[in-house]
């Protein structure tokens, strides 16, 4: 893989689940991540790899002065974003405010700057409710969540600075993130957790009575929604080869970052049960408000554009590595 040379990146959102796997990668391939994040939802003890900046997108000048300390940087990686697509449609103000503003003010602090290379981490939920899967990056965009409207207006900003002030960027429409680096050092940790396999996890360990399956009259074949699972180290080093061909010119793409396989949310509770051994308790629930019945990626653009297939994410090889994580985890909270 591309070797960076000792150039400095910033990942914005580095104390978060995909930034800290991120900058690890970064580290990994020779650069050093320097993590701007204000730590509302990562954790100090995931930036492992880089310096810490402390630093809220919504705070301008802050932001400027976070830019001049690390003027030697050469790129941006921006995963920082309220995430939990119910929580959204209950907070949109706090969703537009972190996401769309915090969004506008990173961009215009990068135009001063004069940082003009930007990976965006976008989402398939900006694509919306549609039949025809697999989902193509050309399809059209009608987010249903607050959350993808975000994300979406997000995208537009971007374009729009591209036209204007030469921006360059990748947007990468990540489809679920899920598993855990191998070493068990950083993985998913939200609180509170919203997510499918870390909640499916707890339940199993006998750390939560049971789980709420959301929804089991969807139009699918098991009733409940499909998503397409793609390890977090894949999403890493999808960014890492983004990185790679600004180096060789890219100037603006929009890319879809799955498996291109649809896993209903029973298939991964089975799965959980045959790769842990230990059974997922649930009861059917209602449907979660802003969720889409179905969504997996086509991964033709991924190879195409950026060289990009994952290499990560069997389902089996996710539910281990998270199941790892969380292990650990639980075992340094006991300790
Ligand atoms: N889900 C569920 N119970 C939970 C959490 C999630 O049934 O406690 C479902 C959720 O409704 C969706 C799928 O699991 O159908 C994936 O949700 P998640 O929040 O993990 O990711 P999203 O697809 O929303 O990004």
């Amino acid at each position: 893989m591309y070797d960076l040379n000792g150039q400095d990146i910033i990942v914005v959102g580095g104390a978060g689940y995909i930034g800290s796997h991120v900058c690890k990668m970064i580290a990994q391939q020779g650069g050093r991540p320097i993590t701007f994040d204000n730590l509302s939802a990562g954790h100090e003890h995931a930036v492992q790899w880089g310096p810490l900046e402390k630093v809220d997108l919504c705070d301008r000048a802050a932001l400027d002065t976070a830019f001049k300390n690390w003027s030697n940087a050469t790129a941006v990686v921006h995963l920082a974003s309220s995430i939990e697509v119910g929580i959204g449609e209950k907070q949109p103000a706090e969703f537009y405010t972190n996401n769309v503003v915090g969004a506008l003010n990173l961009l215009d602090a990068m135009r001063v700057a004069k940082l003009d290379k930007l990976i965006f981490s976008s989402t398939c939920a900006t694509y919306g409710e549609t039949d025809k899967m697999p989902i193509e990056e050309s399809d059209p965009q009608l987010p249903f969540s607050v959350y993808g409207k975000t994300k979406l207006a997000i995208e537009h900003m971007i374009q729009s600075y591209h036209k204007a002030y030469g921006l360059n960027y990748v947007t990468l429409r990540y489809f679920n993130a899920a598993g855990a680096d191998e070493s068990g050092l950083i993985g998913e940790e939200h609180d509170p957790e919203t997510h499918l396999i870390p909640i499916a996890m707890q339940a199993a360990a006998g750390r939560r009575k049971e789980l709420t399956l959301f929804g089991t009259d969807y139009d699918t074949p098991d009733g409940t929604c499909v998503r397409d699972y793609i390890h977090v180290n894949d999403i890493a080093r999808a960014h890492i080869c983004a990185l790679e061909k600004f180096e060789a010119g890219l100037s603006k793409a929009e890319i879809n970052i799955g498996t291109g396989d649809g896993v209903s949310n029973l298939d991964v509770l089975k799965t959980i049960g045959e790769v842990t051994g230990h059974v997922v308790p649930y009861v059917e629930g209602a449907r979660r408000d802003g969720d889409l019945s179905k969504l997996y990626a086509d991964k033709g653009q991924a190879k195409a554009v950026l060289g990009f297939e994952p290499i990560h994410s069997s389902l089996e090889n996710i539910i281990k590595t998270a199941w790892n994580f969380h292990n650990s985890r639980w075992q340094n909270l006991e300790n």
